[in-house]
């Protein structure tokens, strides 16, 4: 499994969101997008995942064109989730997760998608809420059902929008840990971050991106006290503990 993106380009009217990206994401990849507000991220997410068609250039998934996949198909193969899913669903947890099979299953769900979902619940530190309408749940929790509803979905490619933001630091640490996991067992994980020293500890691959373009793009050795001022206009200093690079920001670029 591979995900090819060549010379892609997106603009909203005349606003150029992405210029001319070009990128290799293989299986076994946990790929973190860094960047500043409005540099792009959302929007190539959504990109890859076909919710915004491209205005020129082209992705390729597993050696096919992404736009020769069918709905179906590309539900089964990519599981994304947005920055902040507004909740209107009167659904409780449960099925919520169960939502997730949708792709696989007709009328009736099958006792190995009631297992599945019981599984993953556990996982994910929800059975307690099981039964809880999602409109109860805090921003975190209802963050961790979607991720849940994501992974039931059995995805090859899962695509997660800050998917840390609202967590606490164990439920960040266990999510990170998951989608380490994951990776580890052949899915491409691709998700943006703002937390720099998160993606140095867990990503295999990280992009940088601002206004649209990619500056940079590779392993830890991104993290130089260059890179991160160019990218966000700070001054930071990099330090090595333990084998593991810490990103400090000190006092923004005047
Ligand atoms: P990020 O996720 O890195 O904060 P986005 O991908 O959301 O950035 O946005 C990239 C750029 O595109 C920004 O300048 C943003 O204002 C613009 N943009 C995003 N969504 C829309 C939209 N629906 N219509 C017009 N412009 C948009
Ligand atoms: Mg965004």
């Amino acid at each position: 499994m591979n995900i090819e993106i060549n010379n892609l380009s997106f603009a909203y009217k005349d606003k150029l969101a992405l210029d001319d990206i070009n990128l290799t994401m293989e299986s076994g990849d946990l790929v973190t997008i860094l960047g500043p507000n409005g540099s792009g991220k959302s929007t190539l997410l959504k990109c890859i995942v076909s919710i915004l068609k491209t205005n020129d250039g082209a992705i390729h998934i597993d050696g096919r064109s992404q736009k020769s996949y069918t709905p179906r198909e590309l539900s089964q193969l990519i599981a994304y989730i947005p920055q902040s899913e507004i909740c209107t669903m009167e659904l409780n947890v449960f099925d919520t997760v169960m939502l997730g099979r949708k792709p696989y299953i007709g009328w009736h769900s099958s006792q190995e998608d009631l297992e599945k979902t019981e599984r993953i619940l556990l996982e994910l530190d929800l059975e307690e809420f099981a039964f809880r309408s999602m409109q109860t749940l805090s921003g975190g929790q209802r963050q961790r059902v979607y991720i849940a509803r994501a992974m039931i979905q059995e995805p090859k490619i899962l695509l997660l929008d800050e998917p840390t933001a609202n967590l606490d630091i164990y439920h960040q640490l266990k999510v990170m840990e998951l989608l380490k996991k994951l990776a580890a067992e052949g899915m491409i994980i691709i998700l943006t971050e703002h937390d720099i020293n998160m993606a140095s500890r867990y990503a295999s691959k990280v992009i940088m991106l601002r206004n649209g373009k990619v500056f940079n793009c590779g392993d830890n050795s991104v993290f130089s006290e260059e890179n991160i001022r160019n990218l966000y206009d700070i001054h930071a200093s990099i330090h090595c503990l333990h084998d593991q690079i810490y990103v400090v920001p000190e006092s923004i670029v005047k």
